[in-house]
């Protein structure tokens, strides 16, 4: 946002080349008004459409994103600064997490039998109403995607309010509804701050919220919805650890370690950040991560060999330089990078710190960028003690060949998700979510379009005679 008082304008950047690409008027009152209103009227709408109704809808939306890969993948690019390939790749996801809800949301969402006294009894699932999703800039496309395609399915509709420096982004995913044939008013983007989202959560046509993002956010968001007891999902910040016990296989650990920390310039809530490495195999470990973080490809991100492109606001870069500076105060070491780069744009060398321990910064702090820390446990038990020592639990990684004993430390791993010799990634079939300050409620699979439905019981009497629970209590 750039301006005074009352005549802020919110401005795109290209984190590459340090230029305004796009100023953008916020949306007054009326339009914030007008847009909320269209909402709900398309949902009393919407919500009476079949599963093959709103399946059509998202078949197209996924055949539009296809198609227009190319285009789309550049908006994000120039926005945010993320590497082109990585781009278009986030633009094909999207594609596939309309077409699994597509298919599948039906099967989700079908009444369940529960035999009770009545004489017929069931669960059904009905659509809650208007959902405002509060979204971050890192993966613009697809964490807008995985909230919008369950919600449309379910009988939903959406209003979208995305980070600020990423509106170009925002206002592409409505017209990528539009133009694939969405009823007036099933997804919009309002043009707001940040510090408008209260006001939104409280309006009446409002029904629920779902915020990716920081911590501080999520505490703004939970807090407001709360005073209004409307419900919420949170997704938000992580420090996965990344555990290498002495029987792994380290080489695959070390090329994981590198895909995981670095994709998305390491903006990514799961990306690892911890890497937990017991005694035994630790040098060698450092040795190969390093010389795989080495080899990866700094430039400009529309370039479709580069793999780390700057990161997205200077504000971000400066704030990981000073997590970098202060975690070297606190004694760890430098094994690769270590600075900002000397170049414009918003770049940050790739690094990985070693020797950090727990009351360091980058063991205590997300850090949001191309930084590795790297960790030494005396053995397995340490390294689990280690792993649960932070106050984020959304992903982990664990790296052994003793797959039974994986199973067991999965079992005490404090965290959403655990994946044994990969690296933790966001999959239409598989829920996603955190525990602790990582946020609460699932996104994705069948746990995720159940988020924002209303778990309606159907009772049909007369109730069968002498049934123990016939005793009104309520
Ligand atoms: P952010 O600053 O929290 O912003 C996220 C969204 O919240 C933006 O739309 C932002 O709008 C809005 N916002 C900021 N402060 C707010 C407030 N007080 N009340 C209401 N809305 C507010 O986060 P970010 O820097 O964009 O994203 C990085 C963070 O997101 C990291 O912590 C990352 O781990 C987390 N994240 C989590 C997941 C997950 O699935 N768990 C996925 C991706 C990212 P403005 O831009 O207008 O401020």
């Amino acid at each position: 946002m750039q301006g005074d008082g009352n005549s802020m304008s919110i401005e795109s950047i290209n984190p590459a080349t340090e230029e305004v690409i796009e100023t953008f008027e916020p949306f007054t009152e009326r339009e914030v008004d007008e847009a909320l209103q269209r909402a709900r009227n398309t949902f009393l709408r919407w919500r009476t459409t079949s599963f093959a109704e709103r399946g059509e809808l998202l078949v197209s939306v996924a055949a539009y994103l296809r198609a227009h890969k190319a285009a789309l993948g550049k908006v994000m690019t120039l926005e945010m600064g993320k590497p082109i390939v990585e781009a278009e790749a986030e633009v094909e996801k999207c594609a596939w997490v309309c077409d699994y809800y597509a298919e599948n949301a039906e099967n989700f969402l079908a009444d369940q039998s529960a035999p009770s006294a009545a004489t017929e009894s069931y669960v059904a699932f009905r659509p809650l109403g208007v959902v405002l999703a509060v979204m971050p800039w890192n993966f613009p496309f697809w964490q807008v995607f995985r909230f919008a395609a369950p919600a449309i399915m379910a009988g939903n509709v959406g209003v979208l309010k995305h980070a600020s420096n990423v509106s170009r982004s925002a206002l592409e995913i409505e017209r990528v509804f539009r133009e694939s044939g969405a009823p007036d008013g099933l997804f919009q983007t309002l043009l707001v701050p940040g510090g408008q989202v209260a006001t939104i959560i409280r309006d009446p046509r409002i029904a629920a919220v779902t915020l990716t993002g920081s911590e501080p956010a999520g505490v703004s968001v939970a807090s407001a919805s709360g005073s209004v007891l409307k419900k919420t999902v949170l997704e938000l910040g992580g420090s996965d650890a990344f555990i290498v016990l002495e029987d792994a296989d380290l080489e695959g650990a070390a090329q994981m370690a590198t895909r995981s920390r670095f994709q998305n310039t390491g903006q990514s809530c799961i990306a690892a950040k911890r890497f937990i490495v017991v005694e035994s195999v630790y040098d060698e470990f450092i040795e190969r991560f390093v010389s795989e973080t080495k080899a990866l490809k700094v430039g400009d991100p529309l370039d479709r060999a580069t793999q780390i492109g700057p990161m997205s606001r200077g504000d971000l870069r400066d704030g990981l330089a000073q997590q970098v500076r202060d975690t070297l105060a606190q004694g760890a070491q430098v094994a690769l990078g270590g600075e900002a780069l000397a170049r414009t744009g918003y770049y940050y060398a790739p690094t990985i710190l070693t020797g950090v321990t727990p009351e360091m910064v980058a063991f205590r702090e997300e850090t949001f960028g191309p930084v590795a820390a790297v960790i030494r446990a005396h053995d397995a038990e340490e390294a689990i003690a280690l792993a649960n020592d932070s106050d984020f639990g959304l992903g982990g990684n664990l790296w052994t060949r003793d797959i039974a004993r994986a199973k067991q430390i999965a079992a005490r791993l404090e965290s959403g998700g655990v994946f044994i010799n990969g690296m933790t990634a966001s999959d239409p079939r598989l829920p996603f979510g955190g525990v602790k300050h990582s946020g609460y409620g699932r996104e994705l699979s069948a746990f995720g379009i159940r988020e924002f439905v209303n778990i309606q019981t159907v009772w049909i009497g007369p109730a069968a005679t002498a049934a123990p629970t016939s005793v009104a209590t309520e």
